[in-house]
């Protein structure tokens, strides 16, 4: 018998609870074995318990390993420290991958691009220690250490074989940050030399921006600290066509969590216009993980001959409404 796998889904705040349902729909279209197991997170979570991420969701994704979530907000400036970040460092979820390239048919700024962005996942300005040194001063501490910068280097050279990828380019800021990006770039060179047969180099932050808009197409593997891979990531979904194409897993040892680069998205929140796509791509990462490479397919092939036949959300100039994408979809799957 097929084993059934139990998936924790939070379905998030915003858009997220319209992009999840469609993702579902088209999950439930393929009938592969996926049962989910639904959490909340976040505000509704401390209305409800006192705690936006309650001990119970965290065993629940460390029961089954595997959740798939949606965007989850953050109050700016106050309020809780974020969800997403807390989920990450809780569950060891070091690695978070993005892989960015050109969908068939959305038109962007760029073809042939075909990018994945490695960022460390649990340290950097994301520690969240901040603290008021005298009124009108405040400091921010970024931690970098050997044992996170070589195990994302390692994770990013491991990937690069096994997905037949030819170079790891490191991104930092070693010439101002000279001790705590210099040991991140430090720990990519020692891990590089393990592995002759994937190219590695590196660039500053800002130069490599530059490249990025003016020729995606000559990046690989990008491996960055945590801030800088926030920022290239939403940098790089805009060079094939917005947030609403690009997808993410992050991963460690005992959990994976598979969710957009996107946010909430607020100013399109309950109108039916969202793009479903990011959080099915990172469904698809999830099938794959999950060692469903058919059903994983199946979907890209499903997406693809939608977006073909012109059924696109408004986001990447289409008219369809998020739920009509996701039907549309799940027709050329049942
Ligand atoms: P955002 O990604 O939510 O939105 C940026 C822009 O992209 C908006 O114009 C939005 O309409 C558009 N967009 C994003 N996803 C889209 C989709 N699927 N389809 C169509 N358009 C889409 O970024 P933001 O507005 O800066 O953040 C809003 C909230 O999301 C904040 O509270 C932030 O903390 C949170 N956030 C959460 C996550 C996460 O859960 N992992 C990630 C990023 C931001």
């Amino acid at each position: 018998m097929t084993k059934t796998h139990t998936i924790t889904l939070i379905r998030g705040d915003g858009i997220g609870p319209e992009i999840s349902e469609a993702v579902l729909h088209v999950l439930e279209a393929t009938r592969a074995p996926l049962s989910f197991e639904e959490a909340v997170v976040g505000r509704a979570a401390e209305k409800a318990e006192g705690e936006p991420l309650p001990e119970k969701v965290l065993d629940a994704i460390r029961r089954n390993r595997v959740a798939l979530k949606g965007p989850v907000g953050t109050p700016i400036g106050k309020g809780f420290a974020s969800v997403n970040v807390r989920l990450r460092q809780a569950l060891g979820l070091y690695a978070n991958l993005r892989p960015v390239r050109n969908l068939p048919s959305i038109e962007s700024r760029f073809r042939n691009v075909d990018l994945v962005v490695v960022r460390e996942n649990t340290e950097d300005l994301y520690s969240g220690l901040e603290h008021v040194v005298v009124p009108g001063v405040v400091e921010s501490l970024k931690i970098i250490t050997e044992a996170a910068s070589t195990r994302i280097a390692r994770y990013a050279f491991d990937y690069a074989r096994q997905n037949r990828r030819r170079r790891v380019t490191a991104i930092h800021k070693a010439n101002i940050m000279k001790l705590s990006d210099g040991l991140f770039l430090d720990c990519f060179r020692r891990v590089a030399e393990a592995y002759p047969d994937i190219q590695a180099d590196d660039r500053i932050v800002d130069a490599a921006c530059m490249r990025l808009v003016m020729n995606p197409e000559s990046f690989d593997i990008l491996l960055l600290e945590n801030l800088y891979g926030d920022i290239v990531s939403d940098l790089a979904a805009g060079l094939v066509g917005g947030l609403g194409l690009v997808p993410g897993a992050n991963l460690g040892p005992e959990a994976a969590i598979f969710e957009a680069v996107h946010g909430t998205a607020p100013d399109i929140a309950g109108q039916d216009k969202a793009n479903p796509t990011a959080m099915l791509l990172s469904a698809v990462l999830m099938l794959r993980h999950l060692e469903l490479p058919l059903a994983a397919d199946r979907v890209e092939a499903a997406l693809a001959s939608t977006l073909a036949a012109g059924i696109k959300t408004p986001d990447v100039g289409g008219t369809a409404g998020t739920r009509a994408f996701a039907r549309a979809i799940g027709e050329r799957l049942s």
